[in-house]
């Protein structure tokens, strides 16, 4: 017999107007139907458990079936049912009362808001952003229970009537509309379960109806038992002390597409002040300068929520690759809710608390093992410093510096010089000045990626009275030795034979013992004139180029070929002073065509001294 009623909601047009608002993220459906489908599930599994009802031994189990030819989608479970009196409660009323709570609350915005529909879980109604009817084939697990059959189109109408159902749980059947019908397609059905239930709890299955003569073709294969599309333990919820390095590996493979082994992850496991498991990854960088943008999924008891939401996860760690579980997230997040909440901000503070203790712990406990991946890790360690001056405060101590002979200081163990302490921002085009230094018994530190031009400028911020000076701006300085005044009168002789055959105006040349033979002449520029630039670079040209008077040429009065000069003729002496300026240059930087020309004519002007 069937029975009519009337769905308790005040608007008539609810479907219409959830449906276009819902229209981005229509894929949430699944990801609704099978976690009401886990629910149901669990009910029953605890019911058991407390004795309240006979278990009856079935292993729990949820079937995905795709019917292209019927236009259909069930998504059935052998959880708790629902008794004739339930579905009233829950579908009619409950259910689609949510629906009008959305309503309400979301009247006014629209989805330019900031994508808060696509988060927010509208439950069992959220079928009817893909299908124009849905039925529901449920029976309780409650001894005598009838089944029921329930339908609906959407509108504030349904139909009750006896079911056909003959073992408990609950079978709920999509009808696809038209504008649904990508749905119906396996391909796009295997990526959204992915997306969604990948680590669903409970074993899925899912299975695609074929036509008679598409199923004859493969008539002669031998069936393979069905396996479950999900992973239902997954790793984050085993204990860190258990898990190996290969379900790590394995488990980053499953879950992100990316070849290359991760370099080291965080193990989150809080019970206190709140619940969250996960697990953290520092991806292999394949560009050596930039950071890539990472991938954080956030899932609320293994349902997966959504990627990347900056409210919980600390903005620095979406460079990371992980998973983040934290059960008392509501399933239904959305950014208006997460904006402001004070306990989803306590989440954001604890995982950076988290990642900084576990770092430390490595640093204390395996420092040599810990030194061997700060190359890797530490663009995102510094990054996460800047962002995050509270992280920077929690790790300072451990962040490691690497210097001239490949060792690893941090930076109370790093030598200064008059509280400067140099760098290298580049071992290639350094080199020359490198040599210099270590000839000189100095050392420095490699500071080669592109986030250490801001880092530099952020430790010297935060740790007022260093200063962090380039190799090749100030290594006069930093080689100065103490007999620097006793030539005084020969010194000035050879900077002003310098400073005539160069002929530039701005350029300061000094004449320095290098104490080293190899190099003439090495040129400097002005650490600060010279950070200018190179953000002018990156940020277009709001600095405008590096002033000429940045620069100074030093000429090392304990080399050989300098020692001649004053012994050469007049034209000698101005071909190999500019000759030898025309080195120091090209170990700054790439000559231009025009310095490029003079320097091949000169050359062969200087081979003709033969
Ligand atoms: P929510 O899951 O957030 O409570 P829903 O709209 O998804 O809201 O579902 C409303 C209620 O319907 C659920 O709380 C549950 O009691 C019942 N229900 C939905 N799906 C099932 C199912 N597969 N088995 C048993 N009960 C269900």
């Amino acid at each position: 017999m069937k029975r009519e009623g009337q769905i308790k909601v005040d608007s008539e047009n609810l479907f219409p107007i959830i449906k276009k608002w819902l229209y981005s993220d229509r894929d949430i459906f699944i990801r609704e139907l099978v976690a009401n489908a886990c629910d149901a599930i669990k009910k029953y599994q605890s019911l058991c458990q407390m004795g309240e009802a006979e278990n009856d031994n079935a292993a729990p189990r949820i079937d995905v079936t795709l019917d292209p030819e019927a236009k259909t989608i069930t998504v059935s479970d052998n959880g708790i049912g629902m008794t004739e009196d339930e579905v009233e409660k829950y579908i009619a009323q409950i259910a689609f009362s949510g629906a009008q709570e959305f309503l309400d609350k979301y009247k006014d915005k629209t989805d330019a808001d900031g994508g808060i529909i696509g988060h927010f879980g509208l439950g069992f109604y959220s079928s009817y952003m893909v299908a124009e009817n849905v039925e529901i084939e449920t029976l309780s697990y409650q001894k005598d229970s009838k089944p029921v059959h329930w339908e609906s189109n959407g509108s504030h109408t349904y139909e009750i009537a006896d079911g056909s159902r003959t073992e408990k749980g609950t079978s709920v059947i999509l009808h696809i509309s038209d504008d649904g019908k990508e749905f119906l397609s396996e391909y796009k059905m295997r990526e959204i379960l992915r997306k969604y239930c990948h680590f669903m709890p409970y074993e899925i299955f899912f299975n695609t109806i074929k036509k008679p003569d598409e199923s004859a073709e493969k008539k002669d294969e031998a069936p393979s038992l069905p396996k479950p599309i999900n992973n239902t333990s997954p790793l984050w919820l085993k204990a860190p002390k258990d898990c190996t390095t290969e379900e790590y590996e394995d488990f980053y493979r499953e879950t992100f597409t990316d070849m290359n082994l991760p370099l080291f992850w965080i193990h989150l496991n809080v019970d206190y002040p709140f619940r969250l498991k996960g697990i953290l990854y520092f991806p292999k960088q394949t560009d050596k300068l930039q950071v890539m943008p990472g991938e954080i999924k956030l899932f609320a008891n293994q349902v997966y929520i959504a990627d990347n939401i900056k409210e919980v996860v600390p903005e620095f760690l979406m460079l990371l690759k992980g998973v983040i579980d934290c059960p008392d997230l509501p399933l239904n997040v959305s950014r208006s809710f997460l904006q402001n909440d004070g306990e989803v901000a306590k989440i954001s503070r604890h995982i950076t608390k988290k990642v900084a203790d576990k770092l430390t712990s490595v640093f204390n406990n395996e420092r040599k093992s810990f030194e061997s991946y700060w190359d890797d890790i530490s663009p995102f360690i510094k990054f996460g410093c800047i962002k995050d001056e509270k992280f920077y405060d929690k790790i300072k101590d451990i962040i490691l510096f690497k210097n001239l002979e490949g060792e690893y200081k941090t930076f109370a163990e790093l030598p200064k010089q008059n509280d400067k302490v140099y760098y290298v921002s580049s071992t290639e085009v350094q080199g020359q000045y490198i040599k210099l230094f270590k000839d000189n018994g100095l050392d420095a530190v490699i500071l080669e990626h592109n986030i250490d031009t801001h880092f530099v400028t952020f430790l010297e911020y935060k740790e007022s009275g260093t200063k962090f000076v380039r190799i090749d701006s100030e290594v006069g300085e930093a080689l100065k030795t103490s007999d620097a005044d006793e030539n005084k009168g020969s010194d000035d002789t050879l900077s002003n034979m310098f400073k005539d055959a160069i002929g530039k105006e701005k350029l300061t040349v000094k004449v320095e013992n290098l104490r080293s033979d190899d190099t003439p002449a090495i040129l400097t520029i002005d650490e600060y004139q010279r950070r200018m630039s190179d953000i002018s670079r990156i940020y277009g040209n709001m600095f405008g180029k590096v002033d000429e008077a940045a620069e100074t040429l030093i000429v090392n009065s304990s080399n050989s070929i300098v020692k001649k000069l004053p012994e050469l003729d007049a034209d000698k002496q101005k071909l190999l002073c500019r000759h030898i300026f025309d080195l120091a240059l090209m170990s700054q930087r790439k000559l231009t065509a025009e310095e490029m020309e003079g320097f091949i004519t000169r050359s062969v002007q200087v081979m003709g001294l033969i």
